[in-house]
């Protein structure tokens, strides 16, 4: 029987795929669909032997790209489907099998998330219409940090905007921090007090104890936290009221503005790609300086903050474009964190990059680089939940 989960990421207009097999010697198919609901759609993915392609889809919608996907995937038919879902509020603190009630209960959710999860379950939706009787499994970013305590998830707002309306903070990118975070576990041999941090184009960061997330810096919404390729992070509360009140701001500009036009992008004038502020900054660009210095800065100081969470630290975890490839982030972050007894082997960190995992320590606290794999997780959390429903 072919073990493969097809691991599927359906956004508003694009659907991520991955066939993971079983065992990680096996190639991975992987691609994405982009611009669905234009005029020129496209396919890009790699085959199983390695060679990219790309495949103009036209005017397709997800159900179209969904089909063109199935033809790229060899002949192969998976044992079950894997569906990212960004926000499971508090009613699933881990993946489920999907079946009507599940579904419902995700389109419960839907006022969390008004942007990714109506666009998780048209994913959802067409791929049960087209494979009929393949089990599939939604995996939420939110599920590993419904172990929050109410100190950690609580806002300090009147009791009845929890109750009544759900308003909380859930936390985001949780099955990166999850896989990190036994990863490391793995690899230490301990299983210990990790902070993790997520480092890509949306990142935050994580306190894990035993393999159980105790805070994290995104909240109610992924808004929340350090500050990210485009989105602002934490801000005065009161910004929202001052924008609308001096500037005439309405409440979809200020959004637009904290989501899209605000973190490295905001900051520098110049773009959201660490590597071009990297080699901008090298130029002598005043902005592309400054964004890098904040963004390490925030980085660090939420690390610091978290550390509270842990009985014990063993280690941190980078993780994530940025945290997998900038050695210079990652020893600006250390050395922004001195009392935390750390110890960078600079040589080591220097040439742990393009997806390398790594120890880059010498000594004291351990220091880890661990390239994430959201797929893979999805994968593993997929055949969990179809081992259960066979038990
Ligand atoms: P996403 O959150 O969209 O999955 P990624 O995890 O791929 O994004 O991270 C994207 C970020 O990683 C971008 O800021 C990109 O510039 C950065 N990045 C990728 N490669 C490097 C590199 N070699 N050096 C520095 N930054 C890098």
């Amino acid at each position: 029987m072919n073990a493969s989960v097809l691991v599927i990421n359906c956004g508003s207009s694009s659907i991520k795929y991955a066939l993971v097999p079983s065992t990680p010697e096996q190639p991975r198919l992987a691609g994405l669909a982009e611009r669905l609901g234009g005029s020129d759609a496209r396919l890009r993915g790699i085959d199983s032997r390695g060679d990219s392609f790309s495949q103009a889809l036209g005017d397709a919608d997800h159900t179209r790209a969904l089909e063109a996907i199935l033809h790229r995937l060899e002949g192969q038919r998976p044992l079950a489907v894997g569906h990212r879902i960004v926000h499971g509020g508090e009613h699933f603190t881990r993946a489920a099998l999907i079946d009507d009630d599940v579904v419902a209960a995700i389109e419960r959710t839907a006022a969390l998330a008004p942007l990714h999860n109506p666009a998780n379950l048209a994913g959802v939706k067409a791929t049960r219409r087209l494979f009929p009787g393949l089990p599939q499994v939604a995996v939420f970013d939110t599920a590993f940090h419904q172990t929050l305590p109410p100190r950690a998830y609580r806002y300090a707002l009147p009791e009845a905007l929890y109750h009544d309306h759900g308003i909380r903070r859930y936390g985001f990118h949780g099955t990166s921090h999850a896989y990190v975070s036994q990863r490391a576990d793995t690899l230490s041999g301990l299983e210990g007090g990790w902070l993790t941090a997520h480092l890509g184009n949306g990142c935050s960061t994580c306190a894990i104890w035993q393999g159980q997330s105790l805070d994290t810096s995104m909240g109610l919404t992924p808004l929340e936290g350090v500050a990210m390729g485009t989105r602002s992070g934490d801000v005065d509360p009161g910004l929202h009221a001052h924008l609308a009140r001096q500037l005439g701001w309405p409440l979809e500009r200020i959004d637009e503005v904290l989501n899209r036009e605000s973190g490295l992008l905001g900051l520098s004038g110049l773009t959201n790609d660490m590597r071009e502020l990297e080699a901008a900054e090298a130029h002598g660009h005043p902005g592309a300086a400054l964004a890098i210095e904040v963004f390490c800065y925030r980085i660090a100081k939420s690390l610091a903050a978290l550390s509270c969470a842990l009985p014990r630290l063993d280690g941190l975890v980078f993780t994530g474009g940025i945290g997998e490839n900038s050695a210079r982030v990652r020893e600006r972050v250390i050395l922004l964190l001195p009392h935390f007894g750390l110890q960078l082997n600079r040589t080591v960190n220097s040439e742990t990059i393009r997806g390398r995992e790594g120890r880059i320590d010498a000594g004291g606290r351990q220091l880890w680089v661990i390239p994430t794999d959201e797929e893979g997780q999805i994968a593993i959390e997929t055949r969990q939940q179809l081992q259960e429903a066979s038990a």
